[in-house]
């Protein structure tokens, strides 16, 4: 932990100190761009994506999963590499709503909602959701929607901090706020032009069928979307991800022609995407577009329930569960296993895993164990059979899976994780020394609160009380208590053993994380350690 906070925190907080310099006069915004003519440059729709993303982990909006996320911005990056721009910045990230919506915002910052994901019936239908987003971003309509209507971007400005007034609400919850910003993002999109959706489809199915996906997915999801909604209750069941992107049958028609040409295209012309990223260059092996995946391998009579095998039909699941009542789930997936159809190995997944939520450790090993017979080498199968072993209070067994799995991809974020938790229970000094060397290099870099707090155990137990103090006052903020994480840097600053760096670091931190309670505080926006937004500390 060079950084005294994750760089999350720098750049809220001195954005928020543009509006605390200005609280006298009228509040002074970001310049979204100066002239007429100049849209604002990469790198501050970079910043102001940044902003956003980070204001919603601290409001606890996002699913933070080591293993989701990997998965989510993996899918994102093969697309991105068989985009216009695969060179550009983008980050992928999923949305704690079971709304049915994705966005983008600037920098490339693509959220896609729980609700979206769980209703997907392919991987070809997320990645075709996803390819729309990349198309307002490399096709730069964001850019074109700020020129459009510069008279609203200060209130844009507040929705990206997630600093809309909570106080004239009424001290709504900070969710609701800042989902209520991120509604008004979306209207944002209302306005991308009928042109610009067209033309998201069009580089959108460019895209998919140039990544190997089938380039038909995006009319399939927007077709049974519309089915779906035939038979359902009528305008308020619209779902937002149709608001936003209205879908006549023109649109789909449209969409599947163009696929079908793709389609004919690409039999004569196959053509690997360029993968240039570490972290997905594995998991992304290109796969060419065939239109009958089955083909690809003699499955045999199994092949309908050997999901297990299927990354994305594990992560959907999880999705499922993670953004659920875990307790609910459990029982939904006891009942429906009964029948034949829904028996799959990514089902048997989401039950330990909705299992292994609720404690119930042991019938999630039960559960996983013949999933794991059939898929020795799968990481995600052995991840959970590890949280399960944990959870029954066999973390030997646990271990036994981290360390292998740790050998093999020690940049693993999940199996870093896991493995540091793993060895805190062992409760020895050097297991605790071990632990924080396994997580410090994962920190310059990380949002999750989870990986700060195990962070914060191991150094706590290594004996390096400060770190660990440091470390629980990231993780609060993470978590949303910014007020909590200001009161333990305020009482860890009076220690008397602190060295020079240790306290000048400290006081950095009380520095960056005052502005940003002082606007909390004065738009009373709520967070779970100020439920009323009133805090007077
Ligand atoms: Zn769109």
């Amino acid at each position: 932990m060079r950084q005294p906070f994750p760089r999350l925190l720098l750049l809220a907080a001195s954005t928020a100190a543009t509006f605390v310099a200005g609280a006298q006069e009228a509040v002074r915004l970001p310049d979204l761009g100066s002239s007429a003519n100049a849209l604002i440059s990469p790198r501050e729709a970079e910043d102001y994506g940044a902003q956003m993303l980070r204001q919603m982990h601290a409001l606890d909006l996002t699913l933070d999963d080591a293993l989701l996320d990997q998965y989510i911005n993996d899918l994102g990056f093969r697309l991105v590499a068989a985009s216009d721009r695969p060179k550009d910045h983008f980050q992928f990230f999923i949305v704690r709503d079971t709304q049915i919506n994705a966005f983008a915002a600037p920098g490339g910052y693509i959220g896609v909602n729980a609700g979206l994901i769980n209703i997907t019936q392919s991987e070809s239908e997320l990645a075709g959701v996803i390819a729309h987003e990349i198309g307002h971003i490399t096709q730069n309509h964001l850019y074109r929607a700020f020129e459009a209507s510069k008279k609203d971007a200060p209130l844009l400005a507040l929705v990206l901090l997630g600093a809309i007034a909570a106080g004239s609400a009424g001290g709504d919850a900070a969710a609701g706020v800042l989902m209520g910003g991120q509604g008004l993002l979306l209207q944002r999109q209302i306005n991308f032009t009928r042109k610009d959706e067209i033309e998201a489809d069009r580089v959108g199915i460019q895209t998919l069928a140039n990544s190997g996906f089938d380039p038909e997915a995006m009319a399939d999801f927007f077709g049974r979307m519309q089915d779906t909604l035939r038979v359902g209750e009528g305008e308020d069941a619209l779902p937002a991800l149709l608001q936003t992107h209205p879908v006549t049958l023109d649109r789909i028609s449209d969409a599947r022609a163009r696929a079908r040409v793709l389609e004919d295209r690409l039999k004569d012309r196959p053509k690997l995407p360029t993968l240039d990223k570490a972290s997905w260059e594995k998991s992304t092996a290109p796969v060419l577009f065939v239109k009958d995946p089955t083909t690809l391998v003699s499955t045999g009579n199994a092949a309908p329930k050997d999901s297990a095998g299927d990354t994305y039909a594990l992560m959907r699941e999880r999705v499922r569960v993670l953004s659920g009542d875990a307790g609910k789930l459990a029982s939904y997936y006891a009942t429906n296993l009964k029948h034949k159809d829904f028996d799959t190995g990514a089902n048997r997944y989401g039950y330990a895993v909705a299992l292994i939520r609720t404690n119930h450790g042991s019938q999630a090993i039960e559960q996983l164990q013949p999933l794991l017979t059939s898929r020795p080498d799968s990481v995600v199968l052995r991840l959970a059979m590890a949280d399960a072993y944990m959870d029954a209070g066999r973390s030997g067994d646990a271990m036994a899976i981290y360390k292998a799995l740790h050998a093999n991809s020690p940049r693993n974020v999940a199996v870093a994780l896991g493995y540091a938790k793993a060895l805190a229970v062992q409760g020895s000094r050097e297991s605790a020394q071990q632990a924080a060397s396994l997580l410090r290099p994962m920190l310059d870099n990380s949002d999750d609160p989870e990986i700060f707090r195990t962070y914060a155990q191991a150094t706590e137990r290594a004996g390096d009380s400060i770190r660990s103090a440091e470390a629980y006052a990231n993780s609060a903020y993470l978590s949303g208590r910014p007020f909590d994480a200001m009161e333990q840097l305020r009482r860890l600053l009076k220690r008397d053993d602190l060295d020079f760096y240790q306290r000048s670091r400290i006081q950095a931190q009380i520095a960056d994380l005052t502005p940003l309670l002082l606007e909390l505080r004065k738009r009373r926006v709520a967070t779970d350690d100020n439920p009323d937004g009133r805090s007077q500390q």
